[in-house]
């Protein structure tokens, strides 16, 4: 009997071992997946926060891709020239949130159809 406790527990004990960095890789793998989806629908192709092009050709910056997880929403991607642009969304990142959400509004009504009917707009602002 004694024999089978030992065998258990140190089998519990490799498998804590092993599963806690696959957790943690996994995690991250997560958010790198939702971040390339994410960027797939993204509306904008400038900075969020001061208007420059996130790709420019030939740019020595690299645009950063940010994760905005807020407790009890989804995740939100937002898309900076630089690290310094991050900084200044989080002193008011639902400022940022907004105008990223009427970004959205506007490619998403504008998508392929005729730049007519403007009544289509200004149903969500009741
Ligand atoms: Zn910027």
């Amino acid at each position: 009997m004694k024999n089978t406790i030992t065998w258990l527990a140190s089998s519990l004990a490799v498998l804590a071992l092993t599963t806690a960095p696959l957790m943690a890789q996994s995690a991250e793998a997560k958010k790198a997946e939702l971040i390339t989806k994410l960027k797939k629908v993204y509306p904008l192709e400038t900075c969020l926060v001061c208007g420059d092009k996130l790709v420019t050709a030939g740019a020595m910056s690299q645009p950063v891709d940010y994760l905005y997880e807020e407790q009890g929403k989804n995740p939100r991607l937002v898309r900076f020239s630089c690290q310094d642009c991050i900084n200044t969304f989080q002193k008011t990142p639902a400022k940022y949130l907004k105008m990223l959400d009427e970004a959205a509004a506007k490619t998403n009504s504008g998508d392929g159809a005729a730049p007519a009917a403007p009544n289509h707009e200004g149903h969500h602002l009741h």
